[in-house]
């Protein structure tokens, strides 16, 4: 999609510090991290939100899932903990409106979030 950074990125036009890459999902650290560590995972395709993504391609929904598993255990925070986040819609703190899901790990976190 055009003006998309999350596409930009997966078509290679803007830089990511890529850390897993399937046929489906690409893996990049956030650059502004809030753990020491915290990936995003992003479909290939173009989908706005957790619920567009749902509705229009569930295998890649189960896709990122198995993608963000994977980060974690690379990332050697599987078994300390870690926290899987989708802000969905400007209300929650979304502001790139293509679907990506924050891989958190490395600190302890709390609960409720803010
Ligand atoms: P959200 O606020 O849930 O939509 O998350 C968007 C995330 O994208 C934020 O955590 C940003 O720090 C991150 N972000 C924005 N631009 C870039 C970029 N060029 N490379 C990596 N992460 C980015
Ligand atoms: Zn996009």
């Amino acid at each position: 999609m055009v003006d998309c950074l999350f596409c930009r990125m997966v078509a290679g036009e803007v830089p990511a510090d890529v850390v897993f890459d399937d046929e489906r999902t690409l893996a990049f650290r956030d650059i502004n991290p809030q753990a020491p560590v915290h990936v995003l995972v992003v479909p290939k395709q173009h989908h706005p939100d957790l619920g567009t993504l749902t509705a229009g391609d569930p295998e890649t929904l189960v896709a990122l899932h198995a993608a963000a598993s994977q980060v974690a255990a690379a990332e050697g925070v599987a078994e300390a903990g870690w926290r899987l986040v989708f802000n969905t819609g400007a209300g929650a703190g979304q502001s790139v409106f293509h679907v990506h899901a924050h891989v958190l790990g490395g600190r302890p976190f709390s609960w409720p979030p803010g």
